[in-house]
């Protein structure tokens, strides 16, 4: 990409932002360097905006949640970008994630940009590529980043650890889907939204509440913010007001506490760590000697003529 094209994304223009991240996507080698080259120049640009996760099963209601909130962000004079990590979606276009259907309204605003989940490749995987995409979203000056994920597998894991404020998107109907969620995903949260607190469910919801409040307040919290829970209808549009307050919230108090600028160095170390475990895993599966003396070890593991232990040991001395 040569200069003119850097700083047009830095401009915010989309065509150059598109451009970067098909880049950031690509397989080929030499994509990959242009976009290393490109993510390095952008770095400085870069970490200007809110970042924020949002989980739930499907049917929940992301995609109504988002497009009602990304609208008002935007009447509230934002710039917003909608990345998704979807981990059923090894081909490109089968995701459930990013599909341009959703969010129709939001799609066609100059100040949204809405990018359909990467589909997996090289190192790092569909995380890698949607931590530098938001990397070059936020260069093009978008000022909220909403990455949103489906609530199944590790990709609210990795999602969360990637962006500021991690969101849980609820059903109302309290009990039995309270039974339901993985504790540690109630460990992840900043927050439990229940959605869909509308009509017959208005009740339901704020039943809902007292119990996720009562479960929350179970897990103990180590930071300064205490996760809250709360209700919204996306379709209706009511509290979406509320979440951005809670949002503008907690972004200034984790600022005041330094707890802010801690936890986005935080994830960048483990950052670093995942992809040097990933970059010495593929160094060593390609690693001619450790090729050639594989097979033989795994057939005297199998038969217990060496230890595992002592056989890992020789692979990675043959490194
Ligand atoms: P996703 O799979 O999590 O993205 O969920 P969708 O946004 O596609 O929503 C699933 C269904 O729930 C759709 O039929 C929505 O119209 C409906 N829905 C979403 N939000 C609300 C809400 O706040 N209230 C009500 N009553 N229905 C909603």
């Amino acid at each position: 990409m040569s200069a003119f094209d850097l700083d047009m994304l830095l401009a915010g223009n989309r065509r150059a932002l598109a451009k970067a991240i098909t880049l950031v996507e690509s397989k080929l080698d030499r994509h990959r360097d242009q976009a290393q080259t490109i993510l390095e120049q952008v770095l400085p640009h870069s970490g200007n905006s809110i970042r924020v996760g949002i989980t739930g099963v499907p049917g929940v209601g992301k995609s109504t949640f988002i497009e009602a909130f990304g609208l008002y962000l935007i009447e509230q004079g934002k710039r917003v970008a909608v990345l998704a990590v979807d981990p059923s979606s090894p081909i490109a276009g089968g995701s459930i994630l990013g599909d341009k259907t959703r969010m129709e309204e939001l799609s066609r605003r100059e100040e949204a940009f809405i990018r359909p989940s990467p589909s997996e490749g090289a190192l790092g995987g569909v995380a890698q590529k949607t931590r530098e995409t938001m990397l070059l979203c936020e260069a093009a000056g978008y000022d909220v980043i909403l990455v949103e994920t489906v609530g199944v597998g590790q990709s609210e894991y990795q999602v969360a650890g990637m962006v500021d404020f991690f969101m849980v998107l609820m059903l109302p109907g309290g009990g039995d889907e309270l039974q339901g969620i993985k504790k540690g995903i109630m460990e992840l949260a900043d927050a439990l939204v229940i959605n869909k607190a509308d009509g017959d469910s208005e009740k339901l919801a704020q039943l809902a509440r007292q119990q996720y409040t009562s479960a929350m307040n179970l897990l103990r919290h180590t930071s300064f913010w205490t996760p809250r829970v709360m209700t919204c209808s996306a379709l209706k549009q009511i509290n979406i007001d509320a979440v951005w307050g809670m949002l503008l919230e907690y972004y200034f108090r984790a600022q005041e506490e330094g707890g802010f600028l801690d936890k986005r160095a935080q994830q960048n170390r483990d950052w670093l760590h995942q992809l040097i475990n990933e970059m010495l895993l593929l160094k060593l599966s390609q690693n001619a000697a450790v090729k050639a003396r594989l097979p033989e070890l795994e057939r005297r593991v199998e038969h217990d003529q060496v230890t595992a232990y002592a056989a890992a040991r020789e692979i990675i001395e043959l490194l």
